[in-house]
């Protein structure tokens, strides 16, 4: 049976190594970047960049001032057994987000919208967000954290059928234009694009797709392989540096999710995760040992399923 006392102090765990150490796939990706990008200003702001995640791991504090707002993605085998069930869980996730608050610490950014109350623990009403998903013939428990930043650079389209893939193209420059030319986000970001489902769905997938896939990663599905390369061709070659500057390393990656939406209708999200890329996964088995891992590992085939078995 997976403790309570286990998945609290994981989770603590987890808040430190995610608000601290920059995953190796996008340090690698911004190294690449550096090197390739022409203009100088750019390439120095690159630079500045990587130095603030070594410096971040050395003195061992968070990678950003803003440490963005604590977010659970919890995937749960079918046959594991939880010592006081979900309700545990959560306390725990709640519990653990306060404590790595004072500890680490983070910024309280969680406070009520209208009273701006601030019980300066990033826990509230509603927060910290936690995620579920399930997955089939396995008896352990995923936990990945993310601190997502940025309050901008996230976007919505309803689209019809018939604007397509052209039409996507269309949003997606659209979208960087808007918030890449300011600087907005924070480039360089991986950008997520949910297409299909509901308004809320596809922004969902989105920030699930700008999230919790590394960079490089590629979607299953060959056709949209292609696409999400693609955009990353039109998101190098479109003039964006980071941080709003001009060049060519704005975007990290892209990552594409769909699913079945309304047969009138072809909802698109998008999202972008900035380049401060806190994400980190636990994985806690029957017998309480514990795995971390940088992968969240997040869309399997399970949770990508199609139709009836
Ligand atoms: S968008 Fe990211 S890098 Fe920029 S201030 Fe927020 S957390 Fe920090």
């Amino acid at each position: 049976m997976i403790r309570g006392t286990s998945i609290l102090d994981a989770a603590r765990e987890l808040n430190v190594r995610a608000a601290i150490d920059i995953p190796k796939d996008a340090y690698q990706k911004v190294e690449q970047l550096s090197r390739q990008e022409t203009n100088r200003l750019s390439s120095y702001v690159l630079g500045k960049i990587l130095e603030n995640y070594d410096a971040a791991t050395k003195d061992r504090v968070a990678m950003c001032a803003d440490t963005g707002l604590p977010r659970y993605y919890v995937k749960i085998g079918n046959d594991a057994v939880i010592e006081g069930g979900m309700v545990q869980l959560e306390k725990a996730l709640r519990q653990a987000t306060a404590d790595t608050t004072v500890s680490i610490p983070l910024r309280p950014n969680r406070v009520h919208p209208f009273t701006r109350k601030d019980n300066n623990n990033n826990v509230g009403m509603h927060a910290p967000t936690v995620d579920y998903s399930f997955e089939p013939d396995v008896d352990w428990v995923d936990i990945t954290v993310t601190h997502k930043g940025g309050l901008f650079g996230g976007d919505y389209r309803m689209l019809f059928p018939a604007d397509g893939i052209p039409g996507l193209k269309r949003f997606f420059l659209d979208s960087l234009a808007e918030f890449l030319r300011r600087g907005m986000a924070c480039q360089p970001a991986t950008i997520g694009v949910g297409v299909g489902g509901t308004k809320d769905m596809c922004v969902r997938l989105a920030k699930e797709a700008a999230c919790l896939r590394i960079v490089g990663d590629r979607n299953p599905d060959p056709e949209i392989a292609k696409l999400e390369e693609e955009l990353a061709e039109i998101g190098t070659s479109a003039g964006f540096g980071p941080m709003g500057f001009q060049g060519n390393s704005a975007v990290l990656d892209v990552h594409i999710e769909v699913a079945y939406a309304h047969t009138g209708g072809m909802p698109v999200g998008i999202q972008q995760f900035c380049y401060a890329q806190r994400r980190k996964t636990v994985r806690i088995f029957p017998d309480n040992s514990i795995e971390y891992r940088e992968d969240p590992r997040w869309f399997t085939p399970y949770y990508r399923r199609e139709t009836i078995e």
